[in-house]
């Protein structure tokens, strides 16, 4: 069950809907971040428009935004030049 345990700082660079690397990282209002098709295809599985890890609820679809968390973004060059 050690699994089970992941470090908050671990979950700030994967994507809590694919649980992988971001791609192309977006934030929501709420400063969680996820892959742009992630959180657009979670929202088409669901009538609200809410985030899938804290479930606060957006009225209508939050404009997506580019992910300007300096962390994000430098895990998802770092996990880049691998592939
Ligand atoms: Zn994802
Ligand atoms: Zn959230």
């Amino acid at each position: 069950m050690a699994s089970s345990s992941l470090v908050l700082s671990e979950e700030q660079f994967q994507c809590s809907v694919c649980l992988n690397m971001f791609t192309e990282p977006v934030s929501i209002p709420c400063g969680h971040n996820y892959c742009k098709a992630c959180i657009r295809k979670y929202w088409e599985t669901t009538d609200l428009c809410l985030c899938p890890m804290c479930k606060e609820i957006f009225h209508k679809k939050p404009a997506l935004r580019k992910t300007s968390d300096p962390l994000v973004i430098t895990s998802v060059k770092f996990s880049q030049s691998f592939s």
